[in-house]
C-alpha cells in the first residue's frame, strides 16, 4: 500500500478546511443532494463527500454505506489532495498502490474508485467528491468531466456557505460593538464593553488570543498604551510584552511607543506578519506564530490598536479588511471613551477650584467651615479635640489705601504663602474674607495653639515685603479658641475666636490672644 507524501502548504489547507466549519457537521440536505445525484448519475452504489482532515477522512454526505470516517493513511482521497488532481482506480486490485489497501482487502471491498479534487482555491484542495463501487469499472473523458464539473459546483456551494457564516458572524460582530458602546455608556466599564468585542473577534476570526489598547498619555506627558482588554496573559506568545506591562488600576500599560505595536500606529495601517522569522525585530516577535495589528481610528486620529495573535494558518487579506471594517467601531469606543475621562478630569478640577479661593489659592470659606465639621465629628467620636485662630491683618485699609490694591493684593498674596510655609500639612489654612485668614489646628490644646499664634505673629512682622521701592512691614492680631466642650458648635468657636481677635486688637496689635472658655 502506497501512501502519498502531504501536499505543499498542508498546513494552510487544514486551516482552509476548519475555516469551511464544515468538518463534524450534521448531514444537510444540499449535500447529500450531491451524493445522491452523483450515485444516480454514473450508476454507482457509493458516492462520498470526503474532507481530508490532518489524520482522517471525514463523510460530509454519503450515500450507499454507513462509514463516517477512515484514517487518512488508507484513504484513496489523500491521493486526490497530494496530486491535486482527480484519481479514478478501474480496478483497485490491478494497482499496486491499492491492492493491499484494507478498504479493498476488508469489508467494504473495494474495486472502482474516482475522486475529483474539491478545490477551493488555486492552491488547496480540501477534499474530494468521489463514486465508489465493488466490481472493477470504466470511466470515460466525458464521465471525467462531469464528474468535476459536479465537484466544481459543490466547491461553489462551499464558498457559498462559507461567505453567508461570514456575513453572520460580521453582522453578529457589529450588533456586539454595538452593544459594547451601549454598555460603556451606562456603565462606564471600558474593560467590560473591550473584552465583549474582543471574544467576538476572536471567534469570529478563529484566533485565541488578542488584546485591544488605547493610546494615552500621562500626568508626566510620556506616552503609553492603556490596554484595558487582554484574552489570557500566555506567556509563550506575549513573551516580549510580559515584562514591559506594568498593571494600573483595572488595566496594563505598554509605555513608549517605539515597538512594534508603536511602528504600526505611526504608519496607521494594518500590519500582517505571518513570518516572524523573516521579520527583522529584536526579540518583540519570540512565541508568535502570525500576528496582525490593526490601528483603530476615530476620523483621522488612531485611538489605539487591535492586536491579534496566533491564527491557523496566518492572517489573510480577507480577514484583514473585514477586521479594518469592524476596527472602526472600537476607534468611536475608544474616542468616547477619551471624552468621559475629560470630562471626568475637568469635573474634578471645577470640585477643587470650588474648594479655593481665587487670590491666594487657600481653601476658601465653604471648604474651611467642611473640615471644621470634620473635625466636630471626630471630637464628638474620639474626644479629640481642636483649635481655630483667626488672623487679621492690621491697619491694612491704610496700605490699601496709601498703595494701591495691587499691593493690597501682593501682600495677601505672600502673607498666605508665608502661613502655608509655617503650618504643618495636617493644619487647615482658608482665606476668611478680606484680609481675614482661619486656621484649623487638629489635636492642639490652648497652650500650644497661642504659642504657635504668637509664632506666626512674630513670622509675619519679619516678613520681607518688596512692593517696588517700599519695603513694606505688616503685623497681623490672631484670636485663638480651643473647642473643649461638647455641643458646642463651630459658629460658636468661631465667633469666640474672633472676639477673641477684637480684644487682640484692642490690647494693641500685633499679638495673640486667647478665647474665653
Ligand atoms: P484693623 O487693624 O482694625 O484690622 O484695620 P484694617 O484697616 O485692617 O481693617 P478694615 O477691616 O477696616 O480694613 C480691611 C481692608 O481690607 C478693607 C479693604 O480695602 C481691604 N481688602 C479686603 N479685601 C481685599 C482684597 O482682596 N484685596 C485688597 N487689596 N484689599 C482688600
Ligand atoms: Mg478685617
Ligand atoms: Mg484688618
Amino acid at each position: 500500500m502506497h501512501t502519498p507524501e502531504p501536499p505543499p502548504h498542508e498546513q494552510a489547507r487544514q486551516a482552509l478546511l476548519a475555516r469551511t466549519a464544515l468538518l463534524d457537521t450534521p448531514p444537510e440536505a444540499a449535500f447529500d443532494r450531491v451524493v445522491q445525484l452523483a450515485a444516480q448519475l454514473f450508476g454507482v452504489p457509493v458516492a462520498l463527500i470526503s474532507l481530508v482532515d490532518s489524520e482522517r477522512q471525514w463523510f460530509k454526505a454519503k450515500v450507499g454505506t454507513d462509514l463516517c470516517q477512515t484514517t487518512r493513511d488508507i484513504s484513496f482521497c489523500t491521493h486526490v489532495v497530494s496530486q491535486g488532481n482527480m484519481l479514478v482506480v478501474h480496478n483497485t486490485l490491478q494497482d499496486p498502490r491499492f491492492a493491499d489497501n484494507p478498504l479493498v482487502t476488508g469489508e467494504l471491498a473495494i474495486r472502482f474508485y474516482a475522486g475529483a479534487p474539491l478545490r477551493l482555491d488555486t492552491h488547496h484542495v480540501i477534499g474530494t467528491l468521489c463514486l465508489l463501487d465493488q466490481r472493477p469499472r470504466r470511466f470515460g473523458p466525458r464521465q471525467r468531466a462531469r464528474l468535476q464539473q459536479l465537484a466544481d459546483t459543490l466547491c461553489e456551494l462551499i464558498r457559498q456557505r462559507m461567505l453567508l457564516q461570514q456575513t453572520e458572524r460580521q453582522s453578529k460582530l457589529l450588533l456586539t460593538i454595538n452593544q459594547a458602546q451601549s454598555s460603556f455608556l451606562l456603565d462606564r466599564d471600558l474593560g467590560a464593553a473591550c473584552s465583549t468585542i474582543l471574544h467576538s473577534l476572536l471567534a469570529m476570526s478563529q484566533t485565541t488570543l488578542g488584546f485591544i489598547a488605547s493610546c494615552q498619555v500621562d500626568d508626566s506627558d510620556n506616552c503609553y498604551l492603556d490596554i484595558p482588554s487582554i484574552t489570557h496573559l500566555d506567556t509563550t506568545a506575549l513573551q516580549w510584552l510580559m515584562p514591559q506591562l506594568s498593571h494600573h488600576h483595572r488595566s496594563y500599560r505598554l509605555y513608549g511607543f517605539d515597538h512594534i505595536y508603536g511602528h504600526a500606529i505611526a504608519e496607521g495601517e494594518p500590519l500582517v506578519i505571518n513570518q516572524p522569522a523573516l521579520y527583522d525585530d529584536s526579540g518583540e516577535l519570540a512565541g508568535i506564530q502570525s500576528l496582525l495589528i490593526i490601528p483603530c481610528f476615530f476620523h483621522l486620529s488612531v485611538m489605539g490598536v487591535l492586536v491579534l495573535v496566533n491564527r491557523a494558518g496566518g492572517f489573510d487579506q480577507e480577514i484583514v479588511d473585514h477586521l479594518t471594517t469592524l476596527s472602526d467601531g472600537i476607534g468611536n469606543l475608544l474616542h468616547v471613551r477619551g471624552l468621559e475621562l475629560a470630562r471626568q478630569a475637568a469635573e474634578a478640577e471645577l470640585a477643587r477650584q470650588a474648594t479655593l479661593d481665587p487670590l491666594t489659592g487657600l481653601l476658601n470659606r465653604r471648604a474651611f467651615l467642611e473640615r471644621c465639621q470634620q473635625s466636630q465629628q471626630r471630637f464628638s467620636r474620639y474626644q479629640q479635640r481642636f483649635s481655630l485662630l483667626i488672623l487679621d491683618l492690621d491697619h491694612f485699609k491704610a496700605l490699601n489705601d496709601q498703595l494701591g490694591h495691587p499691593a493690597g493684593d501682593y501682600v495677601l498674596k505672600e502673607v498666605s504663602r508665608q502661613l502655608r510655609r509655617t503650618l504643618r500639612e495636617i493644619d487647615s489654612l482658608a482665606r476668611w474674607g478680606g484680609e481675614e485668614f482661619c486656621i484649623l489646628l487638629p489635636q492642639e490644646l490652648e497652650e500650644d495653639a497661642i504659642q504657635l499664634a504668637q509664632r506666626l505673629c512674630h513670622t509675619l512682622g519679619q516678613l520681607p515685603l518688596q512692593w517696588h521701592d517700599e519695603l513694606l512691614h505688616i503685623t497681623a492680631s490672631i484670636g485663638v479658641a480651643t473647642l473643649n466642650m461638647a455641643g458646642e458648635t463651630t459658629e460658636n468657636l468661631i465667633a469666640r475666636a474672633d472676639a477673641a481677635m477684637y480684644q487682640a486688637k484692642a490690647a494693641g496689635r500685633n499679638r495673640a490672644w486667647l478665647a474665653m472658655p
